[in-house]
């Protein structure tokens, strides 16, 4: 048998990697990480999640400062923001962050970390810094990078992405979102919220394009209503440097040209799986525009080569990436032949109100020929909703024809967190009439979990045959009052 020097190669240290080395490492696996950057924690501590919500929850509290009124309070004059003061605070809770993810702990943790570019030379061995370091099996979770498109002048206009919005030295005055996914929509509220004058620019009839168009367009609303302008069914045309400012020229679906000028264009239409340089042509492992293609057991087409994370284009969320990386872990590993499902895969777009998701939406279910029933409550008839003056929103339970819940869909306050109830019952298959009949506590936002259930299963406890059968069987009397 040939004698690698470790059992486990891993390339990239974020959420994918750094869960494959902790894990491997800790049962004995002899694990080496690399990573390119000059620090562990990859795109989401920072870059990403932990940046974006941190800004997120300091453009709450300056929407909320600024709109005290609503919650009967004084009205008073609010200071315009400093910027760097925000970006200190992103610092301070990533640098905080950094230390569950520094070299030293993985170290004490029996995984050796390497930094530098590497470059695969055989599918078991890797040149890093001129030294070569072969393992048994490798795994690439090198994560992905802001997609530029190929826009006539882009390359020319100063722009930003994710990796430089959260050190800006100041406030822009305006900004110009390429794109409407969940970073650009995020990034757009909380900017708006903290005074840029923020427009987005987006090619189709939604934003939010993965979720159903009635969720998306009451989050757009919101955002409207707060100042963000929207551009539908546009296209981007050019965008030039014009001094002081940025220029982008978008034309509408009626094919007008429209000139829009911004301190700072921000793009944000889609990511690219890190895979330059890796050498991965030449020893024959596939990819394509998505990133790298595996199989449900996450191999590449070269058995000993596994991905997980950002680099298979699949879901490309921090949570996703952990789960990929215990699958890896049991394949590599455990040689235990653990398939990815990713059915009940949660996800959350954190604007505010925050649209949260499980499962099929409408969108997917007509998309994979399902009859399916809708069923929803809402939040404005929720008392700790309107106790804490968050009405927007609703929850939407999708079943298929057997009546089992297939997929839900909450918009409103920490819908991220009440969707986690949700995770607990559609994996662990548990009854819509458990949840109805578990008792929650009052005044909560999760009793909409309880209450959806409960309006679904009334319609077929209250039905005229049930009560028919009770009046015969019990002598009841019926209606006392007059009024249906
Ligand atoms: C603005 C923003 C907000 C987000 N918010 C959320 C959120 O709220 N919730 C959520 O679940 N997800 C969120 N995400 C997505 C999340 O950040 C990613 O899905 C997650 O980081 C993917 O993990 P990963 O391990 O695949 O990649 P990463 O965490 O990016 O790790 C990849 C690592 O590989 C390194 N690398 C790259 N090339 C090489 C190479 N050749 N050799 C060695 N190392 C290499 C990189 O430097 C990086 O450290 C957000 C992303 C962005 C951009």
């Amino acid at each position: 048998m040939a004698n690698y020097d470790f059992d486990i190669g891993i390339l990239g240290g974020g959420a994918a990697g750094l869960t494959i080395a902790s894990g491997a490492a800790q049962l004995g696996a002899k694990t080496l990480v690399v990573e390119k950057d000059k620090e562990l924690g990859g795109d989401c501590l920072h870059f990403g999640c932990v940046p974006s919500k941190t800004l997120i929850r300091t453009a709450h509290v300056y929407h909320l400062m600024k709109n005290g009124m609503r919650f009967g309070l004084p009205a008073m004059e609010v200071q315009p923001v400093d910027f760097q003061e925000i970006s200190k605070r992103i610092q301070s809770v990533i640098g905080t962050i950094q230390k569950h993810d520094s070299e030293e702990r993985f170290c004490k943790l029996g995984a050796r970390v390497e930094f530098g570019e590497s470059v695969f030379v055989d599918e078991h061995t890797i040149r890093l810094k001129g030294k070569e370091y072969s393992s048994k099996t490798w795994a690439i979770a090198t994560g992905s990078s802001p997609s530029i498109p190929p826009v006539e002048g882009l390359n020319n206009t100063p722009y930003i992405t994710n990796r430089e919005i959260y050190f800006l030295k100041k406030l822009p005055k305006s900004m110009i979102v390429l794109g409407a996914g969940p970073i650009a929509i995020e990034m757009a509220q909380a900017f708006n919220r903290l005074g840029t004058k923020v427009s987005v620019i987006q090619r189709g009839d939604q934003i939010l394009t993965k979720e159903d168009k009635d969720m998306a367009d009451q989050v757009m609303n919101v955002l409207n209503e707060e100042g963000v302008i929207f551009y539908l069914n546009t296209s981007v045309v050019s965008t030039r440097d014009a001094g002081e400012e940025s220029e982008v020229v978008i034309k509408t679906g009626e094919g007008q040209p429209v000139v829009l000028r911004g301190d700072i264009i921000l793009v944000a239409m889609g990511r690219d799986a890190n895979l330059d340089g890796l050498g991965l042509k030449a020893i024959g492992v596939e990819f394509d525009k998505r990133g790298l293609k595996v199989d449900r057991r996450l191999r590449t087409n070269q058995k000993n080569i596994f991905a997980a994370g950002d680099v298979t284009g699949e879901y490309q969320f921090t949570h996703a990436a952990g789960y990929e990386g215990g699958i890896v872990l049991s394949n590599a590993i455990f040689h235990l032949p653990r398939h990815v499902d990713y059915t009940f895969l949660p996800w959350c777009t954190y604007t505010d109100p925050e649209l949260a998701s499980i499962g099929m939406n409408e969108r997917a279910a007509t998309a994979a020929g399902i009859r399916y029933s809708v069923w929803t409550e809402e939040f404005k008839d929720n008392d700790r909703s309107l106790a804490e003056g968050e009405q927007i929103g609703k929850i939407k339970m999708i079943l298929d024809e057997k009546e089992k819940p297939i997929g839900v869909q909450i918009l409103g306050s920490r819908s991220g967190d009440l969707v986690s109830e949700w995770v607990a019952i559609l994996y662990g298959g548990v009854k819509l009439s458990t949840l109805a009949s578990a008792v929650h506590p009052y005044p909560t936002l999760a009793e909409i979990n309880k209450k959806v259930a409960g309006t679904f299963l009334s319609t077929k406890l209250f039905s005229d045959r049930v009560r028919k059968g009770l009046k015969f069987f019990f002598h009841l009397k019926g209606r006392a009052c007059g009024i249906n």
